[in-house]
């Protein structure tokens, strides 16, 4: 008898299907205008005015930015929240711009509105707001609050595309917005970012940057050979080996600033439309496995999922302790995809900490970062791995 190979699931993970796959290459092969195409059907389905496809979720933020102090040149810090993706500090600094913090409640991971009024001045250029593991947050108390201040707001849903909240699409609500068709995002196409914005001065001002239509004749071929990787990498029993490589860094926060910006190649945009047909269907099954995992938690003692104000999309579903977890040892499970998030707040990143004030300290990101962890609510978690992961958060599993 063989023993069985050990099933691994990734934390996040994100289907492609060989037809996608077919699809990205049909139009790259026709020569299809398929940026327009995706432009077009983000356009209709998110009901925005215009759409730039570009390489990634941040380069859209670095557009983005670089569009905005265009616009309001005597502006030029940027409030982010204390905990999020390192991507998001990333893209700041990379526009040349200074990062500003504010808090988030960590059991809604809602802003501290208190904390973001003291933060804004003369030189606020705007205000992020990232809707983290597909929470959607209310973007109009942020809105009243930047308009006071003649600031902008960008509504991140580089984690939360197709989350809305009182009819709205959580990602359209800002002066500009963008998602992410990142690898462990709720859609992929290898890699990718939408830029949306209802703006026309700064819609003109983002078509003037070259590098959002700048695409290398490689892009598109390289693009094809890693949608082959990840059709098997992401299989739960395929995982355990990309995970297990050191080198390439699978699922670690790096703070890196010297990231790409091109546009999105023909390959990547040809997959893209068809994937974006299935978000709802996805988004389902997202929601589906969630559920389970609440009723699971729902008696295990002293560990609770964050609380919405509307239903999320789920992209992970995230869980904190009543209190920091007994001597630090939180509930997680690599072969479950059960695993910490990002393991520090903003401020701590070595890189952006100097250009901060050190004297403020962020209470409710600091708790994130040592005690969040996330579960995977992906289409390879089956109803095994849900009892499982009951079964760890109740204590009676390994850690
Ligand atoms: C992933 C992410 C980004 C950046 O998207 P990439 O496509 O990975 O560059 C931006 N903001 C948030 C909140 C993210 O999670």
């Amino acid at each position: 008898m063989t023993a069985p190979i050990r099933r691994v699931l990734p934390p996040s993970a994100s289907r492609l299907e060989l037809r996608d796959i077919g699809a990205g290459l049909a139009s790259w092969l026709a020569r299809a205008d398929s940026r327009g195409a995706l432009a077009r059907a983000v356009r209709r389905r998110f009901g925005v005015r215009h759409v730039f496809p570009v390489s990634s979720g941040r380069a859209a933020l670095w557009a983005g930015l670089m569009a905005l102090r265009q616009l309001s040149p005597d502006r030029n810090e940027v409030l982010l929240p204390a905990f999020t993706a390192f991507s998001v500090p990333a893209a700041v600094v990379r526009a040349g711009l200074t990062v500003r913090l504010y808090d988030l409640d960590p059991w809604t991971l809602t802003p501290d509105m208190a904390g973001l009024e003291r933060a804004m001045s003369g030189r606020t250029l705007c205000v992020v707001l990232c809707h983290l593991f597909g929470y959607p947050l209310d973007v109009r108390p942020v809105r009243e609050l930047a308009d006071r201040h003649g600031a902008a707001v960008i509504d991140d849903a580089a984690q939360a595309m197709g989350a809305s909240l009182d009819g709205r699409w959580v990602g359209t609500q800002g002066d500009f917005g963008l998602f992410s068709l990142g690898r462990g995002k709720n859609m992929t196409a290898v890699g990718g970012g939408l830029l949306v914005t209802d703006r026309d001065d700064l819609a003109a001002a983002l078509a003037a940057l070259p590098e959002t239509r700048r695409v290398s004749r490689w892009s598109a071929p390289k693009s094809l050979v890693q949608a082959m990787a990840l059709l098997i990498a992401v299989h739960p029993r395929v995982y355990r080996l990309p995970a297990s490589l050191p080198w390439l860094h699978v699922g670690a926060s790096i703070f890196d600033p010297d990231f790409p910006v091109t546009g999105l190649d023909g390959f990547r945009a040809g997959l893209a439309v068809r994937v974006l047909d299935r978000l709802e269907h996805v988004t389902a099954g997202r929601r589906a496995v969630a559920g389970r995992l609440l009723a699971a938690l729902a008696d295990a003692p002293g560990i609770r999922a964050v609380r919405s104000v509307s239903e999320p999309v789920y992209l992970r579903l995230p869980l904190l302790p009543d209190a920091d977890w007994p001597d630090g040892r939180a509930p997680v499970c690599p072969a479950l995809g059960v695993v910490r998030s990002y393991p520090l707040p903003v401020h701590l990143i070595a890189a952006v900490a100097p250009h901060l004030d050190a004297s403020r300290s962020y209470p409710g990101a600091e708790f994130l970062a040592r005690n969040l962890i996330t579960a995977p609510t992906h289409a390879f978690v089956r109803a095994g791995d849900v009892a499982a992961m009951a079964h760890l958060f109740q204590g009676r599993g390994a850690t």
